[in-house]
């Protein structure tokens, strides 16, 4: 199973993904590498109709932003999920990083 690793920093605790060089919180680079849970739940979401490059075959897809339980945000696209069953709150759980589209996630 694929880990979602991500940077704490040193000098704040702010927790972010990679690739992060330096804190968004404070600008310190003294990070951490960390392992987030990978659980989380969706802060708001949209159904994308018709994608973009790559992402055109993906089409209608569920483009979310996944508050992680450790408290940051990631925009992320939800795989598994009709987008009529998409919703606030819903649990999801990391599933994999794609190296296009970066961090994916599906329904807990
Ligand atoms: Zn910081």
């Amino acid at each position: 199973m694929e880990l979602l690793n991500g940077k704490k920093c040193n000098s704040c605790g702010f927790h972010m993904l990679n690739p992060s060089f330096a804190c968004p919180s404070c600008g310190s680079d003294a990070l951490s590498d960390i392992v987030f849970d990978g659980s989380g739940k969706i802060y708001t979401f949209t159904v994308v109709m018709v994608g973009f490059g790559h992402l055109a075959e993906k089409a209608p897809y569920v483009l979310a932003v996944v508050e992680l339980k450790e408290g940051l945000k990631v925009i992320t696209i939800i795989e598994g999920l009709d987008g009529g069953h998409a919703k606030i709150e819903l649990p999801v759980k990391f599933k994999r990083t794609d190296e296009k589209s970066g961090p994916i996630f599906q329904p807990a």
